[in-house]
């Protein structure tokens, strides 16, 4: 069976969960080994938790100062001797651009933003604001393929991952004027919009009170996303904003209040598994898409949705 590459998505060595599905998907194709690129104790045993059977350590604190172009080096020369049946990397901003330098690197093809990807390495993506599927399979070189957060529940496996201390050498080039000063993240308490299972977003219909938003997503454990009109009006900043010109979300539970349900609101969110509406408008046309809606003041509804699950 192929080995497969999975690029290890952390934050100062804790595993993203969008690790875990890669390893989950890797597992449908041949024999996932992980490639970790950071600075301290590599999470070996978590990582051999998903199925990782060999984690690749490239520890090396330098790479953390510098953008994407020494990862798309680590990953190719790790790729000319493990010689792997694909190599898998989140969807992020940063993932994708290591996949581009990692295909012109290999010059291998490359799909990006997939939904799925299947025992024999046939994509699924979602393209045209989501109204469209696309299966696609790699034909030339090492198949890279980005998968978008939420692709597959990740699943834990028995089994013990061994480390491969990796020396790899970055070149001048790739470490040149990419340093970057990196500011800490806010911590808000709440899991990472693309990664949550459970969004809770807010639109123009909040009048810029976000405060029941807020307060059913922290009480259901959830992230908050909002729609580009509250971005605009500079009530949330664009990091929260779902859609075409935001983030895209595939949670198991999208709640969206006072959201009319443009088309290019819709892209962002459309694929997830079941959609609440709250809306005052019975005509949104949010509510052709959703699973559940409810007509009504989302400055009532929320309040009451939240007393009644403090209730049970
Ligand atoms: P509105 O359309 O104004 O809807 C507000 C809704 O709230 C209404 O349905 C109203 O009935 C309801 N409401 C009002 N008060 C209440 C209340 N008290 N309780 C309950 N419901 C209430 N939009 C995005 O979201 N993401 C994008 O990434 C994005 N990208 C874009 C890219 C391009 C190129 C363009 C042209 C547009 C883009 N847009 C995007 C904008 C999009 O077209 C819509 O304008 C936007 O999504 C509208 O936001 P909204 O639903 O919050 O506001």
């Amino acid at each position: 069976m192929a080995e497969i590459l999975v690029l290890v998505d952390h934050v100062d060595g804790a595993v993203r969960k969008t690790t875990n599905e890669l390893l989950t998907i890797a597992r449908r194709i041949g024999e996932p080994s992980a490639v970790f690129i950071g600075s301290g104790a590599a999470p070996v045993e978590a990582l051999a938790k998903f199925g990782a059977e060999k984690v690749y350590v490239v520890d090396d604190a330098e790479i953390k100062g510098y953008l994407v172009a020494p990862k798309a080096e680590v990953l190719q020369q790790i790729a000319a001797t493990a010689n792997p049946g694909a190599i898998l990397i989140s969807s992020s901003a940063e993932g994708k651009e290591i996949a581009a330098r990692l295909a012109v690197k290999l010059e291998s093809g490359v799909i990006t933003d997939a939904v799925d990807v299947d025992a024999n390495g046939v994509t699924t993506q979602s393209v045209f604001a989501g109204n469209y599927t696309v299966q696609a399979k790699v034909t030339k070189g090492t198949p890279i393929i980005t998968v978008k957060p939420n692709a597959a529940a990740p699943e834990e496996v028995a089994g013990a991952g061994a480390a491969v201390p990796t020396a790899v050498t970055i070149s001048d080039a790739a470490k040149t004027a990419t340093i970057v000063a990196s500011q800490p993240r806010q911590a808000t308490g709440r899991p990472e919009l693309t990664e949550a299972a459970i969004v809770v977003s807010g639109g123009r219909g909040t009048g810029g009170d976000f405060t029941a938003v807020e307060a059913l997503a922290d009480e259901l454990g959830a992230a908050v996303g909002a729609s580009r009109a509250a971005v605009d009006s500079g009530w949330k900043p664009h990091t929260f904003q779902v859609g075409q010109t935001g983030k895209v979300v595939s949670p198991q539970l999208y709640i969206a209040n006072g959201i009319s349900g443009a088309i290019q609101h819709r892209a962002g969110m459309q694929t997830s598994k079941t959609i609440v509406a709250v809306n005052k408008d019975e005509e949104a046309p949010m509510f052709e898409l959703v699973d559940f809606g409810v007509v009504g003041d989302l400055h009532t509804v929320l309040p009451a949705l939240v007393a009644e699950i403090k209730a049970r």
